[in-house]
């Protein structure tokens, strides 16, 4: 059991958890997505169920299957009650409610239309089906010290893994060698996984954000974004850089670099407790704006990073108008793309704090060769 699930905080987020529920006024939570269950229970496997009473003495119980009776006895917080039944969840769910009645929560982003349709159907008349979409997401956008913690040390693996991997150089080797690279110096150093498949993209391919690595040789003189991240116990870290592979770059390259990286500094700088993502994302949008680039920009600033690589908060031109939170961790990447041509992009990923950003990657920003 690591700090970040030892019971005072699972203790610590049931509480939040509860008194998130008296606005949508339910009695039960039903929590099945696996994310979630981490995040509150400590649970690591793929099928659980866990039921949280909304009173400060209601019922915490945790379901599961026999194939994880053992890594539930070790992982789930000792205040839940632990249960392995036999068959289908949904249907010991049933079972557990019996004929009581009331409004049973469930979170509509999560929960599949025909999920939504058998759970309505076994729960029976006596229970109203209530959406509470979004719960999770605003719980688990505040990060605590000890999540913030592995979330740093993900970075720093993740930048460490990426110096290694570039000291062998970049032109001639494919991108999808670098890639492999990479990923293995990260697992090497401790990762459980990437945190997403790496992006190596070099040249015209650079223009497309999500680019897939290729069997293509990187040439000299051409820009090469790299984007990648590590997941150490659950939690991820995301970055990006953009090299040159030699001098000889266009200047057209160096410009798009030099107004790329004046944007991603803006936007660094604008984020503290209290801004707004979409306040944020308009900052660094300004400044490419301006220099007529504001359609070869066509994605949000950042988003929120956790257990997940896409969570909230997001700063973005339809972000909420909520204010960005201390303990926010958010990712600042602006990026132009030039189809058939050219692409940069720059990310850092930040925890959020009253006095700015606190800078978790630290690769250098400067436009450097690599050949
Ligand atoms: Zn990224
Ligand atoms: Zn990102």
């Amino acid at each position: 059991m690591s700090a970040v699930t030892e019971p005072a905080a699972i203790e610590r987020r049931v509480g939040r958890l509860r008194a998130a529920l008296a606005e949508p006024g339910v009695d039960l939570l039903l929590i099945d997505d696996s994310v979630d269950l981490r995040y509150l229970t400590g649970f690591t496997g793929s099928n659980g169920l866990a039921l949280v009473g909304a009173a400060a003495e209601g019922p915490l119980r945790f379901l599961t299957d026999f194939r994880y009776t053992a890594q539930s006895a070790r992982e789930v917080g000792p205040a839940f009650e632990r249960e392995t039944v036999t068959g289908d969840l949904y249907e010991a769910l049933a079972g557990l409610l019996g004929e009581q009645s009331g409004r049973l929560g469930f979170d509509e982003a999560k929960l599949t239309v025909r999920g939504h349709r058998r759970l309505s159907e076994l729960v029976g008349e006596g229970w109203e089906l209530v959406s509470c979409a979004g719960l999770f997401e605003g719980l688990r956008a505040v990060k605590e010290p000890a999540e913030i913690g592995l979330i740093a040390a993900a970075c720093e693996l993740a930048d460490e893994a990426l110096r290694a991997t570039l000291e062998e150089g970049l032109v001639g080797r494919t991108e999808r060698d670098v890639a492999f690279e990479l990923e293995t110096r990260m697992r090497r150093l401790g990762a459980q996984q990437p945190s997403f498949p790496s992006i190596v993209a070099a040249g015209a391919h650079g223009a497309l954000p999500h680019a897939q690595p290729r069997d293509i040789e990187i040439p000299a003189d051409v820009l090469v974004t790299i984007d990648w991240g590590a997941q150490l116990d659950g939690y991820c870290s995301d970055c990006t850089r953009t090299y040159a592979t030699g001098e000889a770059i266009e200047a057209r390259a160096r410009e798009v670099y030099e107004l790329v990286l004046r944007a991603q500094l803006a936007g660094l700088e604008a984020v503290r407790a209290g801004q707004s993502g979409r306040e944020v994302d308009a900052v660094a949008r300004q400044l490419i704006e301006d220099a007529g680039e504001g359609q070869n920009f066509g994605h949000g600033l950042g988003h929120g990073v956790g257990l997940e690589v896409h969570e909230a908060p997001r700063l973005s031109r339809t972000a909420a108008r909520d204010p960005l939170l201390d303990g926010n961790v958010v990712s600042v990447e602006p990026g132009v793309y030039l189809p058939g041509a050219l692409g940069v992009r720059i990310e850092d990923l930040v925890v959020v704090r009253s006095e700015g950003p606190e800078v978790l990657t630290r690769l250098p920003k400067e436009l450097t060769v690599i050949a």
